[in-house]
């Protein structure tokens, strides 16, 4: 379909008719649409293999010609034990020996790749390893071409592929009749002009698939066509375009523009059950047995939606399916693609541990952060998960109640970002690797802990101290500003500091640098304490107060007192703080303080001894490590407790919540 051309001028009408003729270019296009796929294959449920046929439609986004394309070809993660997905993570040591018997592996190969003008270049092809050299490894497939891509120019590719599907692995595979397809298909990586996020220089970015850390693409349009046995229910990204019987198949097309991906599930026991949210069709797939746990997920997830709409912008699709895999699907759960989530059947659990609230409200708020907002999951994932857990805090919360909202049972009661606190500070090691890091790049652990919780709770904490209505707006400008693009954390940065300095001015400093620097690049903690209360009655004035002969006392009828509060800096992390003192009649005097110092004392003398003082007395620095310290009394009581006696709630909870490795 594509032809060369020589000059820009042939290319951008070249470019307008290719795209016009695909659907490229519709009136109401809300992204680029960059990479573009058409998808036509088949499951062959005997032999665990899909077969297909793709074209993708590529448009070079940069000023000069491209002369190699880069695939994602993820299904090669689960190939054998030696890939990078494999020797980084646990799962082939985990596996059983049944299943290396049966191998119960999978892979993908492109059989051929032919361009616009016929030429088929899979020959040249090679897997290469951008980050590790290890050459065992085969999820990045670099194809050069034989006609570079002219620069703004789109270009077109005729791919055959077939993949065998892993008995469940990681986020995909099949059990049983189960099948969940993601990260399925050859994906091209993502050409990042200079300029572009961090690029120095116009560069493919396509990373290795890693055991932690998932995707980035570009936007495009998607139109796919799932043929299953008949008895198959198939769900998938987007919406059902059209559902046609031949023989023993039957073909279901779904079609969606503007994502950066398409994901899918079938199985013959799927039940459909659907609910409405203004417009959209939010349909749940889920065994016989677990009809049971809809109103559960419509419930928070209409809450999510509703959060969303308000705070930060509309869903833009017509369709969300929420996917609730069986027991032998479990690794499959807890999965963001875009209109296209799962949760874990834990459904057992009383209504009172909101675990499959919690994964659900998290996935659907992954429509925004990283869907829409498509940042570099890999090199910078405390841009979707630290924001969806923050935003997860935020819809539980409010849709459960604040202190309640992970745990509401037998009189226990936990919220989502007491929870938080626990998973960051109980962490073996919270000082291990600043947010900043890159998923795979947490060798040593600490992903989940930094990545998600630390980012939430840094996060909550800048709300704390800039306030919450400031935070909204940035969070809001954020999106609207970088919605269907690509941002880099730098972007973010730069919206705080735009909103900070025009509703505060230089109250916090000439920007927010300071925050960032210690919050995301760094690894200091923050805990602020009391150190200690005292009250000295003032003794009159005695001495020679008059002269060098007569040694007197002054006569005073006010009983006084010279009262202090010592506070104490015991980590690293310095933030702006405020300390408040209740002395003996009630009257509360509130301190504020830059916290940069190690330690700081506040004064006071008159009639009324200080008897409790707080630091942070609103619980605005949720990064705050140590509450307990964070209050003293003279008169002390035992608020102590009853936290630790949540904390081995926590811990039940949490262990729970660790089978979910991939939320
Ligand atoms: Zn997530």
């Amino acid at each position: 379909m594509f032809i060369y051309f020589t000059n820009m001028r042939s290319i951008q009408i070249a470019c307008i008719l290719l795209m016009v003729h695909y659907g490229v270019i519709g009136q109401d296009a809300l992204s680029p649409r960059i990479a573009n796929y058409t998808i036509d294959m088949n499951l062959d449920v005997e032999n665990k293999q899909v077969n297909a046929k793709q074209t993708v439609i590529w448009i070079n986004p940069s000023d000069a010609p491209v002369s190699e394309l880069q695939f994602h070809l993820y299904y090669n993660a689960f190939k054998n034990s030696e890939s990078t997905f494999m020797q980084e993570g646990s799962i082939n040591g985990g596996m059983s020996s049944n299943s290396t018997e049966n191998c119960d592996w999978g892979w993908i190969q492109v059989l051929s790749i032919v361009d616009s003008a016929g030429v088929e270049l899979v020959g040249a092809g090679e897997y290469i390893q951008p980050e590790d050299n290890n050459s065992k490894d085969q999820t990045v497939l670099r194809i050069p071409l034989d006609t570079p891509v002219a620069a703004g120019a789109s270009a077109t590719f005729n791919l055959e592929w077939q993949s065998q599907i892993p008995k469940i692995m990681p986020r995909t595979g099949y059990n049983k009749d189960y099948y969940f397809m993601v990260q399925w298909f050859p994906k091209l990586g993502v050409y990042e002009p200079a300029g572009m996020r961090y690029a120095e220089e116009d560069q493919w970015n396509c990373h290795q698939y890693h055991a932690s850390g998932e995707y980035y693409a570009n936007f495009g349009n998607y139109d796919v066509s799932i043929s299953v046995p008949n008895d198959f229910v198939v769900g998938a990204s987007g919406q059902l375009a059209s559902k046609k019987v031949a023989g023993d198949l039957t073909t279901w097309r779904y079609t969606i523009d503007d994502v950066i991906d398409f994901g899918w599930t079938a199985s013959p026991q799927f039940q459909e059950i659907h609910e409405q949210w203004q417009g959209v069709d939010i349909k749940m797939l889920c065994y016989p047995d677990h009809v049971h746990c809809a109103p559960r997920y419509f419930g928070a997830v209409k809450a999510a939606f509703a959060y969303m709409d308000e705070h930060i912008g509309k869903y833009p699709y017509k369709t969300l399916t929420i996917v609730d895999p069986p027991i032998h699907g479990l690794f499959t759960g807890g999965m963001e693609y875009p209109t296209f989530i799962s949760s874990v059947s834990f459904c057992f659990l009383p209504t009172g541990i909101r675990t499959p609230e919690t994964l659900v409200v998290h996935e659907f708020v992954h429509q925004y952060f990283m869907q829409m907002v498509a940042t570099h999951e890999v090199e910078e994932p405390w841009m979707d998960e630290g924001f969806t857990t923050y935003f997860e805090g935020k819809i539980l919360d409010g849709y459960l109640g604040e202190h309640q909202s992970t745990i509401n049972w037998l009189g226990v009661q936990v919220g989502n970002a007491d929870f938080n606190r626990a998973e960051f500070f109980h962490s073996s090691n919270p000082q291990i690797a600043p947010s900043s890091t890159k998923s795979y790049e947490y060798t040593e652990g600490g992903y989940g802990e930094i990545a998600y919780n630390k980012t939430a709770l840094w996060l909550t904490t800048l709300e704390g101290i800039v306030g919450t209505r400031t935070m909204n707006e940035i969070m809001k400008t954020y999106f609207d500003t970088w919605k269907f693009k690509h941002p880099c954390g730098q972007d973010f940065i730069d919206i705080v500091n735009q909103i900070v300095s025009k509703n505060h001015g230089t109250e916090f400093g000439p920007d927010m640098n300071w925050f960032f620097d210690q919050a995301l690049y760094g690894t200091d903690l923050c805990d602020y304490a009391i150190a200690s209360i005292s009250n000295d009655e003032l003794k009159s004035p005695t001495g020679y107060l008059k002269d060098f002969e007569n040694c007197t006392t002054e006569e005073t009828t006010l009983a006084a007192y010279y009262s202090k509060v010592v506070v104490h800096r015991l980590e690293g992390m310095q933030l702006p703080l405020e300390v408040e003192i209740t002395f003996e009649n009630g009257e509360k005097k509130i301190r504020e303080w830059d916290g940069r110092e190690r330690a700081i004392t506040f004064e006071f003398r008159g009639d009324q001894k200080i008897v409790k003082a707080i630091v942070d007395p609103q619980g605005k620095l949720t990064i705050d490590k140590n509450w307990i310290n964070n209050s003293y009394s003279i008169n002390p009581n035992k608020t102590g407790v009853q936290y630790y006696f949540s904390k081995i709630f926590l811990a039940a909870q949490r262990a729970l919540e660790s089978l979910m490795v991939l939320i």
